[in-house]
Order: structure tokens, then sequence, then C-alpha cells
């Protein structure tokens, strides 16, 4: 299909492409995802190609008892023949008497389930109903019209409706702040103890343990940590919490914007801020001038995957010099990133959706030093003689934050070192 040219944002251009796409579907939020919240279960609703992706996607569990499985839909459900819900019911029912540890479970939903329109949900408040000690809720973690990074947002925006709300001022005497999005705990440390030195009340959402879900109210005010949480942010506000706007937490710009939106609401003086983070500061830009040598002037093109792609973008262009060549992105959610996109240097060519084969196309005609994409390009690109990063690696590494600036640039600059000792 041809791509057009929707208006601009924040004055860069935006070319709006629809047609064949190249990404991994939701299902892969659970990686991440069952390693966060450590107490739930992730029971896909699926066939054997959604068990054999998640099961290549997160690696064979050697030590202790997984916490996600697949339960596979055989043709006869698929056909209609066999009565899916019974088969559902029967599953975890099992699942349960064996695993007394699962306190959540999310039923997650598929293609499949979704073609043979599965309602989950109401499975899900059947069995909530059948299990008193287990929570259980459904979400979508299906590949159609999805990113992979959306999985996430679907679990948390199901997960979103079961905290705890204050309905009155005796509830929540003071404003608090919650951070939205599955961070790696090292990084979630970092930034608990930035906000209780700047005296901010902050809770994080998804909490660790999914019987600890925090307390939110109308004095509530959240923060996201990752873009691609949409659907989240819209039920939180729908919930009456307020988003704080800003850009997002990676690299040194990033961060600083993060936290000093937090701190502007809270009502933290700038100097006290700037006297916070001026150690952490300075530890990042060292990290990052060793980067800069490696990335400065090198000219990065990414295809539409992880929607951590504007962002990144910025960060790579303002602090470590490169040169964007396009930056695809498969939605572009104007107002969550708006402050991302006032970033960008004049000219940036952006694009939302995809249309695989101009892409490419355009792609190879740039010649770029590096491509950021998604594992099914990644191959046929470096078999054509490109440099590539795989965009997944972006939520599989503790990126976020001043300490993992020179981690986020690295990931760049390493594929680069490595192209160049093969070309040696
Ligand atoms: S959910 Fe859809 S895209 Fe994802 S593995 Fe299953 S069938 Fe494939």
């Amino acid at each position: 299909m041809m791509g057009t040219n929707a208006g601009p944002v924040s004055g860069l251009p935006v070319l709006k492409e629809r047609g064949q796409r190249e990404v991994f579907c939701g299902l892969t939020g659970i990686v991440w995802l069952h390693r966060k919240i450590q107490d739930a279960f992730f029971l896909v609703v699926g066939s054997r190609t959604c068990a054999h992706l998640l099961q290549s996607a997160a690696g064979v569990m050697i030590f202790g008892e997984p916490r996600f499985a697949t339960a596979i839909l055989e043709d006869k459900d698929l056909a209609g023949l066999a009565d899916a819900n019974e088969e559902i019911d029967r599953v975890v029912a099992r699942l349960l008497a064996r695993r007394p540890d699962i306190k959540m479970l999310f039923l997650v939903g598929s293609c499949p389930s979704e073609v043979i329109k599965l309602d989950l949900t109401r499975a899900a408040a059947r069995l909530d109903q059948q299990h008193d000690a287990v929570r259980v809720l459904a979400y979508s973690g299906s590949g159609i019209e999805t990113t992979f990074t959306q999985g996430e947002d679907t679990c948390l925006s199901a997960l979103a409706r079961e905290l705890p709300f204050a309905n009155d001022a005796a509830d929540q005497t003071e404003d608090e702040l919650l951070v939205v999005g599955a961070l790696p705990d090292v990084v979630e440390d970092q930034f608990q103890r930035s906000f209780d030195a700047l005296g901010i009340p902050a809770r994080f959402f998804p909490p660790r343990r999914a019987q600890a879900l925090p307390r939110v109210g109308p004095r509530t005010k959240f923060l996201l940590a990752q873009p691609f949480l949409s659907e989240t942010a819209a039920t939180l506000e729908d919930m009456g919490l307020t988003r704080l706007a800003a850009p997002f937490p990676l690299g040194i710009e990033g961060t600083r914007g993060w936290l000093g939106a937090a701190a502007e609401a809270f009502g933290v003086p700038e100097a006290t801020l700037a006297e916070h983070v001026a150690p952490a500061e300075r530890r990042a830009q060292v990290a990052l001038g060793r980067m800069r040598e490696r990335l400065e002037g090198k000219r990065v093109f990414f295809f539409p995957d992880s929607q951590l792609e504007v962002p990144i973008a910025r960060f790579l262009s303002r602090e470590v010099g490169c040169e964007l060549v396009e930056v695809g992105t498969p939605y572009l959610h104007r107002e969550h990133m708006a402050e991302e996109l006032a970033l960008l240097p004049q000219g940036t060519a952006l694009s939302e959706g995809q249309d695989v084969e101009r892409q490419l196309d355009r792609c190879e005609e740039a010649a770029p030093d590096i491509v950021v994409c998604g594992l099914g390009l990644a191959n046929p690109l470096e078999a054509k003689g490109m440099t590539t990063k795989w965009s997944i690696e972006l939520v599989f590494t503790p990126v976020h934050g001043y300490e993992q600036a020179g981690d986020l640039a690295e990931l760049f600059a390493r594929p680069l070192v490595r192209r160049g000792r093969l070309r040696l």
C-alpha cells in the first residue's frame, strides 16, 4: 500500500505507511513481565506456534518452576467441535492445584483465541470466582495489528483496573507519584532512591508481587517509564489519575527531564534536583564521552518495532552525535511523545506504520552505518553487509536512567566495532 505524508508533528514531516509489517507479537512481553511480577503466572491460550515463540524467546527454564505456559487450542477447538472454556477450566484447576505459589493468573489471548472469538475476559471472571486464593485476569497478546511491546500495555491496563483506589481525602492525604512501566529491579531501585532523596512519595507499577498493588487515588500523578503504554495511561486517566508530561528516562537529558517533571509537580526546587543528580550526571557524561568517540557521525536507520524508536533516536542524536536517516515507529502517540519530538533535530524523517518492502528500499538506498530493527529483518540485512541492532534488546537490557546511559550507547557501538573487526 502507498505511504502518505501525514501532517507534521512538532514541525517534523511524518510518512504514514500501511502494508506488510515485520514485527513480533505481544506474547513476547511475557518474557520480561514474568520476571518482574514474581508471583504471577501467564497462561497463553494459543497454538503450537505461540508455545514455540514463547519457548524460544524466553529460553528453557531449567531451575525452578516456569511461570508461563501455553494451553494449546487443538484442531477440534478451532473448528468449534469442543468447548474450549471447559478445557481452560480443567487446565487452570490442574495448574492451581499443583502451584499454590501462584497468586495472580493471567489468561493471555492470542491470534487463534481471538479468531475463534474465545472470550477470555469472561473466562477469567468465571475462574476468579472458582479459585478464592488467586486473582485471575485476561489480556490480549495477539499479533493481530499489534507490535511486541503492546503485550505489556494490555497486561498493565488490565492490572491497573485492579489497583485499590482511595476515594476520599482521609485515605490519601498527600500527592503521590506512580511510576508506570516494567523496569529491571536494579533501575527501579536507583529511581526509588532518587525519589526518596527528593522527598517524592513514589511507588512503581507493576509491582514485584501481584499482591502488593500500590494504592492510588485522585491525588496520584503518574509518570510513564516506557513509551508504549498508551492503553494503560488511558485506563489510569479514566480512573482519575493525572499523567505528568515528560520525555522518557533514556540518556542524561531524558532522565533529567523525567525526574524534572516529577520534581516540578511535587514542588521540589530546581536547585535541589540539580544538586541531587550532579554526581550521576557526571558519571554518565564520562561513560558517554567514551561512546561518542565511536558513534559520532554514524548514520542510523530505525525500522518500526519496539515503540522506543523516538526516545532512542533523540538520545543517539543529541548525546552521542549520531545522524538520523529515518526514524520509523509502529505508532506515534502525538501527546505522549510531544516532549521527545520537540528535541529531535530539525528535518528528522519520521515514519509511522510500515510497508516493509518500501522501507527496505529506502534503507538500502541510504546505506546507513547501523540499522535498528526486529529479529526478522536483522539476518537478511546483515547478509547484505549492513550492521544491525536488534530492537528487542532495548527491552531486555537495563537502559533507563543515568547509570545505564553508557550501556545504552554501547548497545549501538558494539555491533559497529564487531563489524569493523570482521572487515579487517
Ligand atoms: S499470538 Fe499470533 S503472532 Fe503471536 S505466536 Fe501466537 S499465532 Fe503467532
